[in-house]
């Protein structure tokens, strides 16, 4: 489904990834755990384009793309296979809830208004937003927005969706709701690369966790030899520090 080879990206004098590979198949879902500025956000923005790589490659299915060049055509062809869970939701403010659905099918899609409205509306039944459609995202709270922006992930039905650390500007009892619905979706055969802090959601749901530090691949596997029986120092110590 998507591979990537050998990603850097360095912000002025700050190298942040060093040569990054990842293989995801269809359906999988791959957790990135590490300590924070281990470079994890910065690889899904090089992944999705929201930031430019300094070197690396992209294969997805039938396009390969160099991440340093691609093309606005080959950029446009990715997004429309990926899309971006935030961690800061990224709604629109003045925007309802069934409208922030709905745009980025209408807009970006180019599907009609009145079929944008009923793919939206599954979406939003989906993450159990079924009663807020009309309501604006200031009126919702922070696990509420974040389901919208995961249902707006959803009805763009996406070969992959990339979720950046999705929980961790919620108050800590509006965590599980997101992952229960982040759970459900997966359970769909929904293919995702989660960036978190969750670890809960990695033994439970993942079918692979990478663990990353200083900018590139420590360790990798399915998530009961990697919690169970980590090779690396790194991650031995990870672990201890985060359960
Ligand atoms: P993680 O997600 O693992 O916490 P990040 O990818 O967010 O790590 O950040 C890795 C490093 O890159 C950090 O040192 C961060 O300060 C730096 N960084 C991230 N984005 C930028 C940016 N736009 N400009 C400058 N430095 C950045």
């Amino acid at each position: 489904m998507l591979e990537i080879q050998n990603i850097h990206k360095s912000f002025g004098e700050t190298t942040v990834l060093s040569g990054v590979d990842l293989q995801i198949g269809k359906g999988d879902v791959v957790v990135v755990l590490g300590p924070s500025g281990s470079g994890k956000t910065t690889l899904l923005r090089c992944i999705n384009f929201l930031e430019k790589a300094d070197k690396g490659e992209a294969i997805f299915g039938d396009i390969q793309v160099d991440l340093h060049q691609a093309s606005k055509k080959q950029i446009q062809a990715i997004r429309k296979r990926t899309a971006f869970v935030f961690q800061n939701y990224n709604l629109f403010n003045n925007k309802t809830v069934l409208e922030n659905v709905t745009e980025g099918l209408i807009i970006g899609r180019k599907i009609p208004k009145e079929k944008a409205i009923e793919i939206a509306k599954n979406a939003l039944n989906k993450v159990e937003l079924e009663d807020k459609y009309t309501a604006y995202p200031a009126e919702l709270s922070g696990g509420q927005q974040q389901r919208v922006g995961i249902a707006r992930a959803v009805a763009l039905s996406p070969d992959i969706i990339l979720f950046d650390e999705p929980t961790s500007a919620l108050d800590p009892e509006l965590v599980g709701e997101v992952l229960e619905v982040m759970k459900t979706i997966a359970k769909e055969g929904t293919t995702m690369l989660v960036v978190t802090h969750e670890m809960s959601f990695a033994k439970d749901v993942a079918n692979k966790v990478v663990f990353m530090d200083g900018g590139v691949v420590v360790e990798e596997g399915p998530p009961k030899e990697f919690f169970e029986n980590p090779k690396e120092e790194r991650t031995r110590k990870f672990l201890r520090r985060v359960l």
